[in-house]
C-alpha cells in the first residue's frame, strides 16, 4: 500500500457580507487556525430602515474569536470596504494592510471614533507579496472608481485563492496604473487558480465599461461650452480621478477650484499630500473666497452626489448651503450615478436645483459618469485569464451572483465547481475540492447614532410611528383604590391633528375613564393590569372610529 499521501491543510472563508446586498463587505480568511480580514465595510439604509444610519456584518462570530485574528487586508479605501472598522475595533485590536491611499481614507473614520490605539496602519506596495502571520498575500493592481485599489492572490497550501477586489478593466485609466491582467494570468498558467471570488456588482451588464477618461472629455465640452457661467459639480469624495479631471477641464477653461463639504476638502488635501492628485496652489481656494470671483473663473468641486440629507449639494438644492447660494445661470453636474436605493433623494436634489434657476447636467443627459465595475466582457475577461478551478462570486445582490455563476460556467469552470455562496456561510477548501461546511450569524447590524445597535424590535415600532402614528394617555390613578385621581391625558402625534380633533380626543378621554372607573370598582390597582386594559379599549376606539392602529402607549402614574 502507498504511504503517506501528503494531505494539505484546508483553508476556510467565512462570509459576513456582501453576498446578498451591495454593501458591507467582509470575508474572514482562515489557515492554521489564523483568521484573516479581506475588508469590512458598511452599507447604506434602504429608505424602510427608518432613522437608521448605517448597516453593518454581524461581528458575533468574530468577536468570539477575537485572539485568532491576525489583521485586516483592505481591497480598497470605499465605505462598504473599510467603513465598518470603526464599529469592529471598538472591540478586536488588529493591523490593517492596503495601498497608502486605501489606509488614508480608512483612518479618518477611526480617527474620529478615537480608536488610533487599537490598529496600526501598514502599506503596502503594488506586486507586493507579504507574509502575514500564516498568510501569503500578494497585492495586485485594479482599476476602480478610487484610485489604488487590490486584488489579493493568498497564496495557500490549497494553491492560490485570488480575490478580485472591486475592479474594472480600464485601459486607460487617468493615472496609467492599469489591472495587472498579465500577472492574474501569470498565476492562472503557473501554479493555476484554485478558486477565484470576483466582483459581481454589473454581472448583469452585457459589454464592457467604458474608460475613466472618457468622463474626462465630456467634462471639457461641458466647461467649453459655458463660459462666463459659475460651475458646480458633485461627485464622490473618494473619486479622485474624477477630482482630477474636472479639476483639469476647470483650469484648462481658466477656472480656480474650490471644493464643498468636509469630506472633499479632506479627502483632496489627502490626495494632494501623497501625489496623487495634481491641482496646482495657485488653482485652488478656499470656498469663501469665491463670493467675488467672476462666475465664469470659478469651479466648485462639491459632496453630495447620492443627495445625502446634510450634504453641500443637497443643502444647496433648499437654499440653505451657507458658503454657496446658487443663482440664475449656475450650472450644476452631478458626475455620478444614484446608487440604489438613493434614487429619490438624487432625483428631488435635481428638482432643487432647476427650481433655483440652475442649468442640471447629470448621467442621464451627457455621459459625465462611468462605473467602476467590471461588465460581463472584463468579467469574462477576468475568468479567461484566471482560470481557476474553482468559482464563488461575491459582492453583489442575489441576482448579481446568479448571473455571475451563469458567467463562470459559460466560461468553462465545471458547474460543480460553482458555489453560489451568502452571508454567513461557511465554506472549506481541501484537497477534495470546494464546499460549504458551516454557517455563522449574519443578520443585519443597524446603527443609529455613534454608537448602539438598533434591534429589529426598535425598527418595528419606527414603522408602526411612520405609518399610523402615537397616542400617549397619562392617568393619575390612587395606588390603594385604583381611583382615578384626574381625566386621562392624551398626547397624540400622526394619528389625527389633535387642534382639529377635539370631539374625537374627548370621546376616547371619557373611553379611558370608563375603563378605569370600572377597574376601580373592581378595586383593581395592578398597574400592568390597568395599562393593558387602557391599551386594549382605546386601541378598538381608535379603530373603530378611524380604521388606524397607531401606537398606544398606555402611562399609568401612582399618586
Ligand atoms: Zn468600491
Ligand atoms: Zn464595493
Amino acid at each position: 500500500m502507498e504511504p503517506n499521501f501528503h494531505v494539505a491543510d484546508p483553508v476556510r472563508i467565512t462570509f459576513l457580507g456582501g453576498l446578498g446586498e451591495i454593501g458591507r463587505n467582509c470575508a474572514v480568511f482562515e489557515q492554521d487556525d489564523r483568521l484573516m480580514l479581506l475588508d469590512c465595510g458598511l452599507m447604506f439604509p434602504d429608505a424602510d430602515m427608518l432613522g437608521v444610519d448605517l448597516v453593518l456584518p454581524d461581528f458575533t462570530w468574530l468577536r468570539e474569536n477575537a485572539h485568532r485574528v491576525e489583521g485586516c487586508v483592505l481591497s480598497h479605501g470605499h465605505e462598504d470596504h473599510v467603513g465598518a472598522l470603526s464599529y469592529l475595533l471598538r472591540d478586536l485590536k488588529f493591523p490593517l494592510y492596503g495601498s497608502q491611499l486605501t489606509l488614508g481614507l480608512a483612518r479618518s473614520r477611526i480617527e474620529e471614533a478615537g480608536l488610533l490605539g487599537r490598529t496600526s496602519f501598514n502599506p503596502v506596495a503594488d506586486g507586493e507579496r507579504r507574509r502575514i502571520g500564516p498568510f501569503d498575500c500578494e497585492f495586485i493592481p485594479v482599476t476602480h472608481s478610487v484610485p489604488h485599489g487590490f486584488a489579493t492572490a493568498f497564496h495557500t497550501p490549497q494553491g492560490v485563492i485570488l480575490h478580485s477586489g472591486d475592479f474594472k478593466i480600464d485601459l486607460t485609466p487617468v493615472d496609467g496604473r492599469v489591472t495587472d491582467l498579465g500577472r492574474i494570468g501569470a498565476l492562472g498558467r503557473d501554479p493555476g487558480i484554485r478558486l477565484l471570488l470576483s466582483d459581481s456588482t454589473n454581472a448583469e451588464e452585457p459589454g464592457y465599461t467604458d474608460s475613466e477618461s472618457s468622463v474626462g472629455r465630456v467634462l471639457r465640452d461641458i466647461f467649453r461650452a459655458h463660459p462666463g457661467r459659475r460651475i458646480i459639480t458633485a461627485c464622490f469624495a473618494s473619486h479622485i480621478h474624477r477630482i482630477q479631471q474636472i479639476a483639469d477641464a476647470a483650469i484648462a477653461t481658466g477656472r480656480t477650484v474650490a471644493t464643498l463639504g468636509r469630506s472633499m476638502a479632506k479627502n483632496v488635501a489627502l490626495a494632494i499630500d501623497m501625489g496623487l492628485l495634481n491641482i496646482p496652489k495657485h488653482s485652488l481656494v478656499d470656498i469663501e473666497a469665491i463670493g467675488g470671483m467672476d462666475p465664469g473663473k470659478v469651479c466648485v468641486i462639491s459632496t453630495g452626489s447620492q443627495g445625502e440629507p446634510m450634504s453641500a449639494i443637497t443643502l444647496m438644492a433648499a437654499g440653505e448651503n451657507r458658503r454657496l447660494t446658487l443663482s440664475e445661470g449656475d450650472v450644476v453636474v452631478i458626475s455620478a450615478n444614484a446608487i440604489p436605493g438613493n434614487e429619490y433623494s438624487v432625483n428631488r436634489v435635481i428638482d432643487g436645483l432647476y427650481r433655483r434657476g440652475a442649468q442640471v447636467v447629470h448621467a442621464g443627459l451627457a455621459p459625465v459618469h462611468v462605473t467602476g465595475h467590471a461588465m460581463q466582457g472584463e468579467l469574462s475577461t477576468m475568468l479567461a485569464l484566471a482560470r481557476p478551478e474553482h468559482f464563488i462570486p461575491v459582492h453583489g445582490e442575489f441576482r448579481h451572483l446568479t448571473h455571475h455563476s451563469r458567467l463562470a460556467m459559460e466560461m468553462g469552470v465545471v458547474e460543480n465547481n460553482v458555489l453560489l455562496a451568502e452571508d454567513g456561510d461557511v465554506v472549506e477548501l481541501t484537497d477534495a475540492g470546494l464546499d460549504f461546511v458551516d454557517s455563522v450569524p449574519s443578520g443585519y447590524l443597524y446603527v443609529d447614532g455613534i454608537v448602539g445597535d438598533v434591534s429589529h424590535g426598535v425598527l418595528r415600532d419606527r414603522r408602526v410611528l411612520a405609518d399610523e402614528g402615537v397616542i400617549v394617555v397619562v392617568v393619575a390613578v390612587d395606588a390603594t383604590s385604583g381611583e382615578v385621581l384626574s381625566e386621562p391625558e392624551i398626547i397624540t402625534h400622526g394619528w389625527v391633528y389633535a387642534p382639529e380633533a377635539e370631539a374625537l380626543l374627548d370621546e376616547a378621554r371619557q373611553q379611558v375613564l370608563a375603563v378605569l372607573e370600572q377597574a376601580a370598582d373592581e378595586h383593581q390597582v395592578d398597574f400592568e393590569t390597568l395599562k393593558r386594559r387602557v391599551r386594549k379599549s382605546l386601541a378598538r376606539f381608535v379603530n373603530e372610529r378611524t380604521k388606524r392602529k397607531p401606537m398606544i402607549v398606555p402611562v399609568v402614574v401612582e399618586a
